[in-house]
């Protein structure tokens, strides 16, 4: 991101959303944020923005580390203060009485500590500043993400031949992430790995359950390539699929083709959602589904836009978003198939490789 063109831009990008804002000095404080704006890939940084200047406020620990990232335009404030103090500062110095402040990354002891040492300024929550604008990938981020799921497609094919009867789910998930290094990467989050009835909870955390023949296996990781993450969910019968997880696999494998198909610029979020809902009831299953459909994702794993039946977001050119409908049958198991797509001019592309159609859907243990 260094250097790039596309750093500046994204400076004046949200330049102009501040401007709608009455042009308040401003200060972004999320990680992803930070780093989108400015380079910084530091865990500890704010960015403030201050008439046409842009100025990184770090620590110590990050001093040398920023001056390197830091796209043209930003300088790098690095003292011994606090960052609210030093925030503090530079304000006084402009003379500023109101400050627009980022709600996304920025814990409420950090917004009391700012409000405590801004005396006689003014703070105004501004909502996520920097996540309408991150919605939209640019070239440089579809490349990244698209290399980012090309891996994590590769992973996951890397470990379908390496399952075996006995394995516990804990097992899976230390493959997967020896396969996720391997490939170049690092876990975007600790991955899910689900067996038989333990499947029928969307966010199961691996245990020492055993892989056995005759049970659904649910398996949900992401692989961070330079920052941008990817996120994949295959589900597969063990052993001989049952009528059972066929029936249940079809609905959520149809589910998914349908959302597919619907996605192009102009078409609603919540419609996706409802699609996807509309195909499961057509087997029954509609009540089995009880999370959102899917999530953007870029230097977040979850980020804008939202895709679910309450989201009021259109669907627009250089949207990134998983598409993840699911089953849940507590006592049985569960059934997820979770793919993502760029949104191009005539609709989606998939950025994820790996079998997902029914045929592929098992495994000989
Ligand atoms: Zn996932
Ligand atoms: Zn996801």
């Amino acid at each position: 991101m260094k250097g790039a063109a596309s750093g500046n831009s994204r400076l004046e990008r949200l330049r102009r959303a501040l401007r709608g804002r009455g042009r308040l000095p401003a200060l972004v404080a999320g990680r992803a944020g930070v780093r989108y704006l400015s380079g910084f890939t530091g865990s500890s940084g704010w960015l403030l923005i201050t008439g046409g200047r842009f100025r990184l406020i770090t620590d110590f620990r990050y001093r040398e580390q920023a001056r390197e990232e830091v796209a043209p335009g930003v300088e790098v404030v690095s003292g011994h203060s606090e960052p609210a103090a030093a925030a503090a500062a530079l304000l006084r110095r402009c003379r500023r009485k109101k400050l627009a402040v980022d709600e996304a990354g920025l814990s409420l002891k950090e917004y009391r500590r700012l409000a405590a040492v801004l005396k006689g300024v003014r703070l105004f929550p501004a909502g996520d500043m920097t996540g309408p604008l991150r919605k939209f990938k640019d070239d440089g981020e579809e490349r990244l993400i698209r290399e980012a799921c090309r891996r994590c497609g590769r992973v996951w094919s890397r470990l379908r031949p390496l399952l075996r009867r006995a394995m516990t789910e804990l097992e899976v998930s230390a493959l997967l992430r020896r396969l996720i290094i391997e490939e170049g990467g690092r876990a975007s989050f600790e991955p899910i790995v689900a067996v038989g009835p333990h499947a029928s909870q969307p966010h199961a955390r691996p245990s020492h359950r055993k892989l056995r023949p005759g049970q659904p296996l649910m398996v949900d990781f992401g692989l961070e390539w330079k920052g941008y993450h990817s996120d994949l969910t295959r589900t597969l019968a063990l052993g001989r699929p049952s009528s059972r997880f066929r029936s249940v696999y079809r609905a959520v494998f149809e589910a998914q083709v349908a959302v597919l198909e619907s996605v192009r610029p102009g078409v609603k979020a919540a419609s996706l959602d409802r699609r996807a809902r509309e195909t499961l009831a057509r087997y029954g299953l509609a009540e089995r589904f009880g999370h959102s459909l899917g999530h953007g994702l870029g230097l977040e794993v979850h980020e804008e836009p939202r895709i679910n039946r309450r989201s009021r977001e259109i669907i627009r050119e250089g949207m990134v978003f998983s598409v993840e409908p699911g089953v849940y049958i507590p006592g049985w198991g569960g059934v997820r198939v979770e793919d993502v797509v760029i949104v191009g001019a005539r609709g989606a592309k998939l950025l994820t490789r790996a079998d997902r159609d029914i045929d592929s859907a098992w495994l000989e243990i």
